[in-house]
């Protein structure tokens, strides 16, 4: 059984449509996918639509963006996407990409290195974020890469920096759960911190109601992998994995890619299932 969790399409930063998406997976032997793109669930229709003739189960999901300078992501998994609460708060920070990223635009023309925010507009169809403002700086021939563009430009502590406004994990944890769903911490290694520092959080936040740790994850090296399956397991919370690929050539390059530690996937997808369906009861109960 394949599974990847965590799939970025164009409805967010991705390279591919959502249906294109769901046939490569197929074709590529996969069973689960989750789409997660940022702060948007408009990829996810189109996705079950497109897989329902390929024997490919596609889960709801989101990626949501929590923190400020230090960014802490929470993946939203099962949660009923037609809930308003949450689609608001997504709305909203849709809202807010696109006020940071022409604070971004503005910043990179103060340096000598005007794109147009038109051009960076047209390059989003769907949420605006660094990606499409890098893809802006190639074309116009500032750098040669999308890598090159976030060390020179985009990255935290560079000039075309902008920070997003800060969002609790707490918060983002309570809307997915709200809207029947189940809350994920992605990539916990992208956090840059060590075991000791991390599971006291992980802790707390799992009181605030974090259901799973992404252990397989392509920032997650072997060692990492085999740390954060022992932390979940202790802390009693589910394990995921999800390669975020966003493309070919794009951050993070092939479905799958990372996952190959993931020996435990059926048990784990068992036991996402099982959570989901006690969430959405939950949410049901409340209405
Ligand atoms: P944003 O949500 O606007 O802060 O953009 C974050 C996204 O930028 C991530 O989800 C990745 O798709 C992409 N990204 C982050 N770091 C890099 C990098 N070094 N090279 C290429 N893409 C990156
Ligand atoms: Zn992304
Ligand atoms: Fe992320
Ligand atoms: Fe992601």
């Amino acid at each position: 059984m394949r599974a990847d969790l965590h799939l970025h399409t164009t409805a967010s930063d991705g390279m591919l449509t959502p249906a294109q998406l769901a046939c490569k997976a197929a074709q590529e032997g996969f069973d689960w996918i989750a789409v997660t793109d940022h702060d948007s669930m408009a990829g996810v229709a189109q996705a079950q639509e497109a897989a329902e003739k390929l024997g490919l189960h596609v889960i709801t999901g989101v990626e949501l963006s929590c923190g400020a300078q230090k960014e802490i992501h929470i993946l939203g998994y099962g949660f009923d996407p037609a809930h308003a609460a949450l689609e608001q708060f997504c709305a909203h920070r849709r809202a807010q990409r696109i006020e940071r990223v022409e604070e971004m635009v503005k910043r990179l023309c103060a340096l000598g290195r005007p794109v147009s925010i038109e051009r960076v507009r047209e390059l989003a169809d769907g949420v605006m974020g660094r990606p499409h403002v890098a893809r802006a700086l190639m074309e116009a021939g500032y750098v040669a890469s999308m890598s090159e563009a976030f060390e020179r430009y985009l990255k935290p502590g560079k000039p075309g920096y902008v920070p997003k406004e800060d969002v609790k994990v707490s918060e983002a944890v309570r809307l997915v759960r709200e809207a029947g769903g189940v809350a994920v911490l992605a990539h916990p290694m992208e956090l840059r911190m060590g075991e000791t520092t991390l599971e006291p959080l992980v802790h707390e936040w799992k009181t605030q109601g974090l259901a799973g740790i992404e252990v397989y994850h392509p920032s997650a090296q072997n060692n990492h992998a085999y740390a954060l399956e022992r932390m979940a397991r202790r802390e009693g919370m589910l394990v995921t994995g999800g390669s975020d690929y966003h493309g070919e050539g794009a951050h993070r390059s092939g479905i799958g890619e990372g996952l190959d530690r993931w020996t435990t996937v059926q048990e784990d997808m068992v036991a996402l299932a099982a959570a989901i369906r006690e969430s959405r009861a939950r949410a049901t109960n409340r209405d």
